[in-house]
């Protein structure tokens, strides 16, 4: 039998297996992400109950496998309820539960982008309302735990910083922002000085704070914008669910 871990997990995506069985996606606090076999969990609840289900934290225990873990038990510590009954918050929880897949490589522990994670799905489930500015803090810390630091503070070229005047753009392909005197003529995003230091701001106060940013619509699209190039550059691939979120943040009415 192979080894036994206990360890305070999120549930980050679940695929039936067999007829009773479940693979599931964990972010681990101690062993980073893992996949795991939970079986019988659609058979009978005595052993897991809802403790696997989506966005959910429990203390987890697994043993060691062929390929998989087996998931042997599961205490809840929260179920983030709240994320349940509302489209966006689901959006919003499935878009950094699958960037944290795509950023964090098996059995490699990210601590700080656990504690950010799980502070985000209780921001998610708890808050009176989503603010995305705070969300957005939320991704580039995720991603700026994982080694991807986009330079929101200072031009990349010559180091002018960000608030000293002039203007800025962002340029995915460059890794950062680019003044107007290194780049002349329209290129990447334009973005305002408050969108840039707010953001940066933002990440680096998580998983400490949660601070909700204050942008207006405008600055608020600016640093989505920004965000979704670079995920879309530095992470490849589709990310699923950026587009249902991407879809209802930008339906009006909402
Ligand atoms: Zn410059």
């Amino acid at each position: 039998m192979g080894k036994l871990s206990v360890s305070p997990a999120l549930v980050l995506r679940h695929v039936d297996y067999r007829d009773a069985d479940r693979v599931v996606t964990l972010f681990t606090r101690d062993l980073g992400r893992i996949s795991g076999l939970a079986r019988g969990v659609r058979r009978s609840t005595k052993r897991f109950g809802g403790r696997l289900d989506l966005f959910t934290l429990a203390e987890v225990q697994f043993r060691e496998g062929r390929g998989l873990y087996h998931l042997e038990s599961a205490t809840l510590l929260s179920a983030h309820l709240g994320i349940r009954a509302d489209l966006l918050r689901i959006s919003w929880a499935a878009h950094l539960s699958e960037l944290t897949q795509k950023l964090c490589a098996e059995e490699q522990p990210h601590p700080r982008a656990f504690q950010v994670l799980a502070r985000a799905m209780a921001f998610l489930s708890d808050a009176r309302e989503v603010d995305e500015g705070a969300l957005r803090g939320a991704e580039l810390a995720l991603l700026m735990d994982a080694g991807y630091s986009p330079e929101l503070d200072a031009c990349v070229v010559c180091r002018r910083p960000v608030g000293g005047g002039g203007r800025f753009h962002f340029v995915v392909t460059r890794g950062g922002c680019v003044c107007d005197r290194c780049m002349p003529g329209p290129s990447g995003i334009p973005v305002a000085e408050e969108v840039c230091t707010r953001l940066s701001e933002a990440a680096r106060a998580w998983p400490d704070e949660t601070k909700v940013l204050g942008l207006d619509e405008v600055s608020l699209r600016q640093a989505r914008e920004i965000l979704d190039a670079f995920v879309g550059y530095h992470v490849g691939g589709r990310m699923k669910s950026a587009r249902m979120l991407q879809d209802l943040l930008s339906s009006p009415g909402r």
